[in-house]
């Protein structure tokens, strides 16, 4: 009977341990991917736009991309009867990787947004012209602009685990002049939470890590336009942190015209 019980055990903790290790479930993304949707459906409609987030293949195959076990997501465009088509990837690998969370889901398809969205510098040699953002604009976009109005929209999806110290500290110095910077310091909290996801993700894909305590200092003297050009991982990180902060573009990628 010990016996049994023991295997029963075992069996128990191998059937859970695919589970406690899962960061973001299939549905949660799907919550994430409405919440996109209802955001900027109106908004892109009225520029004849449209968002298009994990397309399936083939009508039904609902489960095709969380079911890709990339961690990677994607963004492209297409230009058809008037109609600018934002395509989404993101697959289920990158939502599945250990440290993620909804919040970390969200800022990285805020980044794949804003290659549609962010504006100038745009990147070079597209295919028929097609106006794609730079890396480092989309990653200023998503901390900017998209992030703060994703937050709003799902409330919910708050990460559980308390604000660094340091966090806390950076946030009070920037917005807590005061009682109306309260969302400001709220949104900088939970923002430079998600921070934590971009670093787990640059250790996982480049091996650097990054720090909110050192920067890159580089200074380049014009914005690299190159269609598989990335600002470095610390870089990159640097002008998350400049949106949340509400700073300029650094100059390891920028440089004004
Ligand atoms: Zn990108």
């Amino acid at each position: 009977m010990r016996h049994f019980l023991s295997l029963c055990i075992f069996a128990v903790l191998v059937v859970c341990a695919p589970l406690a290790q899962a960061q973001v479930q299939a549905y949660e993304l799907q919550i994430v991917i409405h919440a996109f949707n209802a955001e900027y459906r109106e908004e892109l409609a009225k520029a004849n736009a449209q968002l298009v987030i994990n397309n399936p293949p083939t009508a039904g195959a609902t489960d095709f991309w969380w079911n890709r076990d990339e961690v990677r997501a994607s963004y492209s465009t297409s230009q058809e009867n008037g109609v600018r088509t934002h395509y989404i990837f993101m697959m289920g690998g990158y939502a599945r990787m250990q440290g993620m969370t909804v919040d970390g889901v969200i800022a990285t398809i805020c980044h794949e947004l804003g290659h549609g969205l962010a504006g100038s510098p745009y990147k070079e040699g597209q295919d028929g012209g097609a106006k794609i953002s730079v890396e480092g604009q989309a990653d200023y976009f998503a901390y900017t602009s998209c992030l703060p109005r994703m937050f709003k929209r799902l409330t919910g999806a708050k990460s559980t685990s308390s604000a660094s110290e340091y966090a806390e500290k950076i946030c009070s110095a920037r917005f807590i002049q005061s009682r109306s910077d309260q969302k400001q310091y709220d949104y900088c909290l939970r923002a430079i939470q998600t921070l934590e996801t971009e670093k787990t993700f640059f250790w996982q894909s480049t091996r650097t890590s990054v720090d909110l305590s050192i920067a890159d200092r580089s200074v380049i003297l014009k914005t690299d336009l190159s269609a598989d050009y990335y600002p470095s991982p610390q870089c990159r990180f640097d002008t998350m942190l400049a949106g949340i902060l509400q700073g300029t573009r650094p100059r390891c990628w920028f440089k004004e015209e």
